[in-house]
C-alpha cells in the first residue's frame, strides 16, 4: 500500500528525493534556485502538506505553524544550524524538526582549515598578482609575505562537533590548540589529541612540544594567532551564553594585531560592521569568512572595501559544499539523505512512533511524555 503523504521541497535536494517518491509520496519541488517568499511556503503549507524540507534560508516560525495545524506533521531541514527555525513556535504547535548533524562535520571543519591557510599564506592575492602578470621578480619578501600555520596557537571557539573536528586537522599542523566552550567541554578528546601530540614528539614527527586545552573566552583571544569560530547562533534569550555578536569591538581588541579570525558558523556571530573596522584599523592581521549577517552579501557591505580585500577572503556558505556531503542520498554520508530519512522517521512513525526517540529530531523537548 503506498504512502499518500504530500510533501514540499524548498529547493531541489537532488536524488534524495527520489526516495520519497518510490515510496509513493506526492513530492513537490520549489523549481527555482532562489528561496521561495514566505508567502508561497504558507500557501503550500496551508493547502495540505505532511512534510516541509527546508534550508536555512527559510524563515520557519508560527505563522507556517499555524497554517499547517491541520496537517503538518514534521519540517525537515537541509542543515545542521536551525536558527532560522522558532524553536519555541515549533513547540508550542507540536511540530517536530529535523537537522541533518554529523554527515557534514568534517566537510565544514576542513574549509575551515583551507581557508585558515588560504588566508594566512595569502593565496588570493598571490594568485591574483600572477594572473594579473604583475609577478615581475623572485624576491626575499617583495611584494608581501604570508604566515605560517604550522606550529601556531589556534582558538577553537565552540567545541561541538565541527570544533572538534577542526581541531583534528590543527593536530596534523602541530598547533597548540586553545579551547573555549561554556556548555560542552569534552575533556576526554582533549586529553586523547594531547597524548597523540605528546606521542609525535617523542617519536620526532614534530620539533616543538605543543599543547590543548580549555581556557576562557578572553584568554583563548588573547594567546591565539587564529581563532576558528564553530559556535551556533543563539540569539539572547536562546541561551545563557548567546552568540550573537560574540565578535565585537571590544573582543575584537583582545585578539593580536597579528591574529587571523575565521568563521564558518553563522554570519551574526560577528558583528560585521566591527570587523571591517578592525581590518581597516589592523586591530587584527586578517578575517576568512563563509557567512555573514546578511546572505547573500549585500553589494555595500562594509567587508568588501577594497582597502581590505588582501585580507579578507569572502567565500558563499560554501563549507558543507561538497559533492558527497551535500547530495549522498545515505543518510550516513549526506545532508540529502538524512534530510529525507529525519522526514521519513516521523511520517511513517519509525521508532515506534516515539518522536523523542528519533535521532534527526531536534525539539525532542516537545515529545518527551
Ligand atoms: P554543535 O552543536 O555540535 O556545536 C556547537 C558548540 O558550540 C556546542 O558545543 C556548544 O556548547 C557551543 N557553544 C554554544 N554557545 C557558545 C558560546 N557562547 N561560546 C562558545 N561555544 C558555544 O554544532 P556543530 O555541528 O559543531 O555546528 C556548529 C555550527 O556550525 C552550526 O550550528 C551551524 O550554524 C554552523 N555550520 C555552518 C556550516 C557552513 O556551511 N558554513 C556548515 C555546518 C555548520
Amino acid at each position: 500500500m503506498p504512502n499518500k503523504f504530500r510533501v514540499f521541497a524548498t529547493c531541489d535536494i537532488g536524488d534524495a528525493l527520489n526516495i520519497l517518491r518510490q515510496r509513493g509520496y506526492e513530492v513537490e519541488v520549489y523549481p527555482d534556485p532562489q528561496a521561495p517568499p514566505k508567502n508561497l511556503i504558507l500557501e503550500k503549507v496551508r493547502a495540505g502538506i505532511d512534510g516541509l524540507i527546508t534550508t536555512l534560508r527559510d524563515p520557519i516560525d508560527a505563522e507556517i505553524f499555524e497554517a499547517g495545524k491541520d496537517r503538518l506533521k514534521v519540517v525537515a531541514q537541509l542543515a545542521v544550524g536551525f536558527d532560522n527555525i522558532n524553536r519555541a513556535d515549533a513547540n508550542r504547535y507540536k511540530i517536530p524538526f529535523t537537522h541533518t548533524a554529523d554527515v557534514l562535520t568534517e566537510a565544514t571543519a576542513e574549509f575551515a582549515f583551507l581557508m585558515m591557510g588560504a588566508l594566512a599564506r595569502r593565496m588570493w592575492p598571490a594568485e591574483r598578482l600572477t594572473r594579473e602578470n604583475q609577478w615581475g621578480f623572485w624576491h626575499p619578501y617583495l611584494p608581501f609575505l604570508g604566515d605560517e600555520v604550522t606550529g601556531k596557537t589556534v582558538a577553537v571557539i565552540g567545541t561541538g562537533r565541527i570544533g572538534l573536528a577542526f581541531i583534528k586537522k590543527c593536530l596534523g599542523f602541530d598547533m597548540n590548540i586553545r579551547c573555549y566552550d561554556p556548555a560542552y567541554q569534552n575533556h576526554e578528546f582533549v586529553k586523547n589529541v594531547q597524548e597523540i601530540a605528546d606521542l609525535r614528539h617523542a617519536r620526532g614527527l614534530s620539533r616543538e612540544k605543543t599543547s590543548i586545552r580549555y581556557v576562557g573566552f578572553e584568554e583563548a583571544l588573547r594567546e591565539a594567532d587564529f581563532v576558528s569560530v564553530h559556535v551556533p547562533l543563539l540569539r539572547p534569550g536562546e541561551s545563557e551564553t548567546p552568540t550573537l555578536h560574540l565578535f565585537n569591538e571590544r573582543t575584537l581588541k583582545l585578539m593580536k594585531p597579528t591574529a587571523f579570525l575565521v568563521n564558518t558558523s553563522r554570519g551574526p556571530v560577528i558583528k560585521e560592521s566591527a570587523l571591517a573596522q578592525a581590518l581597516r584599523e589592523n586591530w587584527i592581521a586578517g578575517a576568512a569568512l563563509d557567512v555573514y549577517e546578511k546572505e547573500p552579501l549585500p553589494a555595500d557591505s562594509p567587508l568588501r572595501d577594497p582597502a581590505i580585500a588582501d585580507r579578507c577572503r569572502l567565500m558563499p556558505h560554501f563549507a558543507s559544499a561538497a559533492r558527497i556531503t551535500r547530495l549522498s542520498p545515505d543518510p550516513h554520508k549526506g545532508m540529502a539523505g538524512r534530510c529525507v530519512q529525519g522526514l521519513i522517521d516521523v511520517l511513517e512513525a519509525n521508532y515506534g512512533g516515539d518522536i523523542a526517540k528519533m535521532p534527526y529530531v531536534v525539539n525532542k523537548e516537545a515529545f518527551k511524555s
